[in-house]
């Protein structure tokens, strides 16, 4: 069997694979990337965040990306009936970027990986991990490539970015329950031949079908649109009794008042695709001789676009942590990694469950809006998630199920004025 020997081994070649790889190469790693598909290949996730602009230009990605002029996602519009919220995300507490992309994927991700291999990286599509076994922090990882030839590949570390693919999870037994509902999703895309003219063509958009459940609008620059329901697992099943993905999408499209012009009856663009309990969760997030970056550790929920920016800042950070490490300088990784991940994640899991509550969705609709409210969340829905000076972060646990409650019992007065 061939015998191929790399410091470091990244496994799949989406955001968190590519931003790791090309960090590591910049920084004179002998890496080697394998992807099981091959590009172009459908995956879902297109609205992004302004965080993961930061991550891009480090790993020097940003470039490649500007240049395929993806359509400029500057905020986010949430539609309740008549009710109409929009981030804006130059009016956002602190630094960071104010704007991103919305993007079809399968070019995204091809675009980063033809990149990270015109920089000498060696990527190897139609490849598939089998197996790995460690000795120590070292690996023998066994490959097929697209002929059937298998392959040993020997690493002093692995950056797992397998997605929902979860190589390492699968084989190490490291997956465990979310801690969020079961929901589900089906999308696809169309062409948006009645598309308006202007912002409102081009908008991002999130329409509350009912409390729990939401049609995802992400119009691309290349005139197609992404559509997709989100919803309870039951609620998402019950849409077709003949479990047709189309018809239940087509269901969930006549619920929204707001689009049911613009999209009834419109063709698809290929089958649409259901993604069932689309939550994920480990017991660790590392261990000797490997990281769980991107999807293959945690995904929470669709409704704040919070994962390829996870999937990158994951893949940043355990890059640095193997440069530093590979320098001799000691990594507590439960601290560095873990740790640091787990807070951001606590925030978003905060955000996530207090939407589908409908406490957030009282804030965001709240009228006269607060504007100082308004920055600090829009902080957060950039992605902004570290940053403690924000107590829409450092506070994340309670401050909104509080202002939910103050404000919903303000608007009982105001009903209800005889009643203390
Ligand atoms: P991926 O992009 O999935 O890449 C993993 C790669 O690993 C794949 O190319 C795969 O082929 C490869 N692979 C798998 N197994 C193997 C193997 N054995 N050997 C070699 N290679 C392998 N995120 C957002 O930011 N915005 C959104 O709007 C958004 N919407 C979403 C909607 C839904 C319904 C869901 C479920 C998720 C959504 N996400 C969204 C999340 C987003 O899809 C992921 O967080 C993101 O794609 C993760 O990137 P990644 O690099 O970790 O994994």
């Amino acid at each position: 069997m061939i015998k191929e020997f790399v410091d470091v081994l990244v496994i799949g070649a989406g955001p968190s694979g590519c931003v790791s790889a090309s960090y590591l190469h910049k920084n004179n790693i002998k890496i080697k990337v394998v992807e099981k598909t091959k590009f172009p290949r459908l995956v879902v996730g297109e609205s992004l965040i302004p965080r993961v602009m930061d991550h891009f230009a480090e790993a020097e990605l940003f470039e490649c990306l500007d240049a395929m002029n993806f359509e400029k996602k500057l905020g986010a519009r949430f539609i309740r009936g008549e009710e109409i919220c929009v981030f804006d995300f130059s009016q956002k507490f602190g630094e960071g970027w104010d704007w991103t992309w919305q993007v079809p994927r399968a070019d995204f991700d091809n675009t980063m990986a033809q990149e990270v291999i015109r920089k000498g990286i060696d990527l190897e599509f139609e490849t598939e991990v089998l197996e790995v076994s460690f000795e120590g922090k070292n690996s023998k990882t066994i490959v097929k490539d697209k002929d059937g030839n298998l392959k040993e590949i020997h690493a002093k570390f692995i950056i797992d970015s397998s997605g929902y693919g979860r190589v390492l999870p699968r084989l190490l037994d490291l997956d465990t329950p979310s801690k969020l509902d079961p929901h589900s999703s089906i999308f696809t895309h169309v062409k948006d031949i009645n598309r308006p003219e202007g912002e409102e063509g081009t908008q991002i958009s999130f329409d509350i079908l009912e409390t729990e459940v939401w049609l995802w609008v992400i119009p691309f620059s290349n005139g197609n649109t992404s559509l997709g329901v989100v919803g309870p697992t039951d609620f998402i099943n019950s849409l077709s009794e003949n479990k047709d993905n189309a018809e239940a999408l087509r269901n969930a499209i006549q619920k929204s008042d707001y689009y049911i012009k613009r999209f009834n009856g419109t063709e698809f663009l290929f089958e649409p695709v259901k993604l069932e309990n689309y939550s994920r969760a480990v017991k660790r997030m590392y261990g000797d001789g490997f990281a769980l970056t991107g999807n293959s550790s945690e995904f929470l929920d669709p409704v704040f676009s919070s994962g390829v920016a996870f999937a990158t800042e994951s893949g940043m950070l355990a890059a640095k942590l193997y440069i530093k490490e590979s320098q001799g300088i000691e990594v507590d990784w439960e601290v560095e990694f873990t740790e640091y991940m787990k807070r951001g994640i606590a925030v978003f899991t905060t955000y996530v469950k207090e939407w589908y509550t409908g406490n957030l969705q009282t804030l965001f609709f709240h009228q006269p809006e607060n504007p100082e409210v308004k920055e600090k969340i829009c902080s957060v829905l950039a992605g902004y998630v570290w940053n403690e000076e924000n107590p829409f972060v450092k506070k994340h646990d309670h401050v909104i199920q509080n202002m939910a409650y103050l404000l919903n019992m303000q608007k009982e007065q105001n009903e209800n004025p005889s009643v203390n």
